[in-house]
């Protein structure tokens, strides 16, 4: 089979692309300009002409995806902007929403009868709400705090809501999209919910400042030990390794249950000290972070129950200490920790 895989040089992406093709999948990646190109090309070199790239430069644009979605199989659909740079929140709003309704256009008009399944790269961010008590989120639940603070206050709004609001509107336009749609196409869809996604590097990054949003986070914390005493036994969330979100992706091509669904993918809950903890043990010149952190009375206000993966797939998670590790030796293979 062929599948399209949007936005194919991000973080996570590049990864998603390389489990298809290591699966037998080939892969037509899009990216938004030829620059972008050049290091994929590279790094799949080995598999030929079973990986192939498409420029898309204006993903919002209606029949942006038309050419790139002929003749494919499935479409993994990425792209989505993830930052905390945008001032007015439709920067990230419209790509986000038009972005996923333009593939869906796409493989409506020209998907024929080839195109048997759209997985999506959604997030916990479109699930959990900030609240006072512990809580457990499952797929049945939906992130409306965050469009009613952007829809209330605007530019005024917090970043992460701008965010979080991007994706909740996308994934509920995916699904109103699908609903509206589904008597007339040959596929369905897959949504994939992912919380904070941490694990080494497979794109193109020049030097850490350059990483993706949530490698940002990391490394601050773990490795330039930005975040204070404080912050490192309070600021957390759930996480999983962005090898087991690939696999995810892999898994929600070829399990046909996954049709229809929303499905959290997630490892478990951390406190950035508690990958601290683990980074300091393999190499003590790492920052040692708060001493006084006992991760057994750490409070996990928001976490995941990720039940639904477990039934549907069945992945074995990599723990933090194989994440950590990995990842820190990849930073060390690039020579940005001596
Ligand atoms: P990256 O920033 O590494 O990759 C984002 C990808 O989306 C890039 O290919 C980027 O292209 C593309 N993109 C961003 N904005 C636009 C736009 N306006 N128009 C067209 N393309 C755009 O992020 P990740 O790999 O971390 O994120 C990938 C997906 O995973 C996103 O959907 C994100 O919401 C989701 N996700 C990520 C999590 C994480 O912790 N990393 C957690 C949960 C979900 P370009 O390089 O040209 O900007």
């Amino acid at each position: 089979g062929k599948v399209l895989v949007t936005g194919a040089n991000g973080y996570v992406a590049v990864w998603v692309v390389k489990f298809y093709l290591e699966r037998g999948f080939s892969v037509r990646g899009t990216v938004r300009s030829e620059s972008k190109a050049k290091y994929l090309r590279q790094l799949f070199q080995s598999y030929g002409d079973k990986f192939e790239i498409v420029i898309v430069n204006d993903i919002t644009k209606e029949g942006a995806f038309d050419g790139a979605v002929k003749g494919v199989d499935v479409i993994a659909h990425t792209a989505s902007p993830f930052h905390d740079r945008a001032d007015d929140p439709n920067e990230i709003i419209v790509p986000a929403v038009q972005g996923t309704l333009s593939v869906l256009n796409s493989a409506l008009k020209h998907g024929g009868q080839s195109v048997k399944r759209v997985v999506i790269t959604a997030s916990c961010a479109s699930i959990f709400e900030f609240g006072t008590t512990p809580r457990v989120f499952s797929e049945k639940d939906w992130n409306e705090r965050a469009i009613r603070e952007v829809s209330e206050k605007g530019k005024a709004a917090v970043n992460g809501d701008k965010y979080c609001a991007s994706k909740t509107l996308a994934e509920r336009a995916a699904w109103d999209f699908w609903k509206m749609h589904k008597s007339e196409v040959a596929w369905d869809v897959a949504v994939m919910n992912p919380p904070y996604v941490y694990g080494p590097v497979l794109h193109e990054v020049d030097k850490p400042e350059n990483l993706n949003e949530s490698l940002t986070l990391w490394w601050n914390a773990v490795v330039a030990g930005k975040l204070s005493n404080e912050e490192l036994v309070t600021f957390g969330f759930g996480w999983v390794d962005v090898r087991d979100l690939a696999t995810a992706h892999v898994l929600a091509t070829t399990t046909p249950e996954a049709g229809g669904e929303r499905v959290i993918i997630s490892a478990g809950t951390y406190k950035f000290q508690d990958f601290v903890n683990v980074a300091h043990r393999l190499y003590p010149k790492l920052p040692s972070g708060n001493t006084s952190y006992d991760p057994v009375k750490a409070v996990h206000l928001i976490s995941f129950d990720a039940s639904k993966e477990h039934k549907l797939f069945g992945i074995k998670y990599h723990t933090m200490e194989e994440m950590t590790k990995d990842t820190l030796e990849d930073f060390i293979k690039r020579g940005w920790i001596s």
